[in-house]
């Protein structure tokens, strides 16, 4: 995954953006735009555009901060980080070493959910003290924004916190396994297996809900499950060829 439009670089580590991800801002916008639009009949056109463009861009802006929890732990527990990029699904971290020790793993991998919980809880919270009350319509749109991004913010962690490798839970998984059994490999190859098996799920789901017609929705939770399926087979073969042989 290469950046086609760098940002700058924080902390030694180069931020941005894969192509991909102009699409899918584009999307949010639209959709926020639509969204804005339909529960505050009130709001004038520049104000409904106004808060899906600064929504969406606060939104990229906690994907990052998400990975730069990450990163920075990964930095402070020795491994190096050579670049974030932002894309169509999220966010990368390319750190370039494996951990060293499954402790090292686990706190790299839960870092991200943490930072995320954070961020959402803390709209949310400021939303509550600007006057939003909760189940019901914010009423403001610097409420609005910020009850969308509290929410997609937990939904982001929780998401990521599924015990399929790659995403974060897998990898928080193969920590615990890998301090189990003190064997990395096999950890592995085990939250890789388990990785395969979420990502078949997820394709059946999208299927399912494609054909009882949520669209486009039911396509993109299947492309998700696709895109894991192919990166739990890759996280799994490459232990299969970098396992030592046993002589
Ligand atoms: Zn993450």
């Amino acid at each position: 995954m290469r950046s086609t439009v760098k940002l700058g670089s924080i902390s030694g580590i180069e931020i941005g953006l894969h192509y991909s991800w102009f699409i899918i801002a584009a999307l949010i916008v639209l959709s926020l735009g639509g969204r804005f639009r339909q529960v505050n009949p009130d709001w004038s056109t520049g104000e409904i555009w106004i808060a899906a463009l600064v929504t969406a861009v606060l939104f990229f802006v906690t994907l990052l901060l998400h990975e730069l929890a990450h990163s920075l732990v990964a930095q402070a527990r020795g491994l190096r980080v050579r670049a974030i990029t932002l894309f169509a699904l999220g966010g990368v971290s390319q750190i370039q070493e494996d951990s060293t020790d499954a402790k090292t793993e686990f706190w790299v991998a839960i870092a991200g959910p943490i930072a995320s919980v954070i961020i959402g809880f803390g709209c949310l919270g400021i939303a509550l003290g600007l006057g939003w009350q909760r189940s019901t319509e914010p009423q403001t749109a610097v409420t609005g924004v910020l009850v969308w991004l509290g929410y997609i913010n937990l939904g982001l962690a929780a998401f990521n916190m599924i015990p399929g490798f790659p995403l974060d839970g897998g990898r928080v998984l193969r920590a615990i396994i890998w301090a189990l059994t003190k064997d990395a490999d096999r950890s592995t190859r085990i939250a890789a297996r388990v990785g395969q098996v979420v990502a078949v799920l997820f394709i059946l789901d999208g299927i399912w809900r494609y054909f009882s017609g949520a669209g486009f929705g039911g396509l993109w939770i299947a492309f998700i499950g696709w895109f894991l399926m192919d990166a739990a087979r890759a996280s799994y073969n490459h232990v299969a060829t970098a396992a030592p042989r046993s002589v």
